[in-house]
Order: structure tokens, then sequence, then C-alpha cells
């Protein structure tokens, strides 16, 4: 029996300045490398989940007036998303897009975006960017996790959800707790671009692993070659 693995790939055409579709290049790559088809589905503005039982949601960073674009249409998808996340589905959100899934991301001129409050967090623009490479450690795998930030939003989680990693070099989250990224059920919010999961290719694997394991089904146990993704991972670590 084949292993199939649907993405649904939020705004490619609102949300992609910051290089985040290498995410889903890198799900797919790995999936492949498997045995395992990941069938990715663009999902634009006004387009609806087209009834597919999605396994994982990516949704990458933009700028302030994309982020307007896709809330407005993150309202009519607002119950749908919130119900999946609650049922476990596996979502990765960078940046902007994770800033929308909080309450709202108040931009610089004080006007607030709404997000779906899928996540207890909200996130205040603050006065200056945060930008540069991030060096921090993943509170549950322990493992280093490396990207690049370049945000002025400040995110302040609520207790109902967790915090993703622990910063060693970077701003993170808001630049004051010490924490990056969130996660909550199967939800991986993160500020990290690079992008993130072809330097971090642990984390990607998590991925499907936890869409796989939600379907009742296992990783395959197929040992990839990851020297150049490591190599690009202790690169990134010999910045600091
Ligand atoms: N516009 C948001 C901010 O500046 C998100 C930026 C991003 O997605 N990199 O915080």
């Amino acid at each position: 029996m084949s292993l199939i693995l649907e993405l649904a790939y939020l705004y490619p055409k609102l949300l992609n300045i910051y290089g985040d579709r290498g995410n889903v290049l890198t799900l797919s790559f790995r999936c492949q490398a498997r045995g395992i088809n990941l069938n990715v589905t663009a999902i634009s503005p006004n387009e609806d989940l087209q009834g597919k039982n999605f396994d994982i949601f990516f949704m990458g960073g933009g700028q302030d007036q994309q982020q307007v674009l896709v809330s407005n249409d993150l309202q009519m998808k607002k119950k749908e998303l919130t119900d999946l996340i609650e049922d476990n589905v596996v979502f990765l959100a960078v940046c902007g897009g994770y800033q929308l899934l909080g309450k709202y991301y108040r931009a610089q001129d004080g006007s607030e975006i709404p997000g779906i409050d899928a996540l207890d967090l909200y996130t205040i623009a603050g006065n200056k960017r945060m930008i540069g490479n991030v060096l921090c450690k993943e509170i549950e795998s322990k493992n280093t996790i490396v990207g690049f930030e370049n945000h002025s939003g400040k995110t302040y989680p609520g207790s109902s959800v967790k915090p993703f990693a622990k910063i060693i070099r970077g701003s993170g989250n808001n630049g004051e707790d010490g924490f990056e990224g969130i996660r909550y059920k199967n939800v991986f919010g993160t500020y990290l671009h690079g992008a993130l999961l072809p330097k971090n290719p642990h984390l990607a694997d998590k991925l499907i692993r936890l869409a796989l394991e939600r379907k009742g089904l296992k990783m395959p146990e197929v040992i990839l070659n990851d020297e150049l993704e490591e190599l690009a991972h202790r690169k990134t670590i010999n910045i600091f």
C-alpha cells in the first residue's frame, strides 16, 4: 500500500517573500525519498479546502499588506482550520503566517490585523525589526535549530501554548522572554525563515512522522543521506 500525505500550502502567492516555499520542497523531497507521495495543494484567497482531508498545513511569512489580504480570507476558514488544529493536524506556520493563527497582529500604525484565534497568542509590531541568524534549542528534542528571522512583530504567547525552542542567539518571539516559536498540539509556530526545514532535517522528519502517526501509519525506516543538510546546519551555527 503506497503511503500518501496531503499538504495544503496556504496563500503561496501572497506569503512568498522570505523563501519559505523551501519548506514545502523539503517535505516533498524527504517524503519522496521514503516512498511517500506528498500531494501539495495551493490554496489561494476565495478557494476553499476542496473537501480534502489534509494531513499537513503550511503557511509562510509576508509583509503587513499581504497579511491583511490573507487575514480577510482566513476569517472564512477560521472554524475549519481551528477544528483541524484541535484534531491534531500538523501545521507549520512561519512568521506572518504564525502571527495570523493567533488573536491579532497590531501593526506599527496601530491597526489590528485579525488572526483566527486558533492559538493563544497575540503580536504587536515593535519599533525595530528583528533581523538576523538565529540559533536555538528545540525544547522537545533538545536538537539545535537554526534559521533566519526578519520581523517587527513581537509575539506574546499565553499559557495554553508551549514555547517551541529556547533562544541561544537571536530574538525569537519578542526579543524579551528568550523563547522562539510555539508548540500547540501538532502546530509548530516559528519566526524562522531560511527556509527552516532544509537546514533542520530532523524537524522536517518530525512533521512527516507526526502526520503519518495521526493516520495510524508508521514512518518508513529509510535513512537519508543528510550530509548537505547537516553541513548547512553547522555552517549556520558557526556564524555565531
Ligand atoms: N509583517 C510581519 C512582521 O514584520 C511578518 C513578517 C514576516 O512574515 N517575516 O512582523
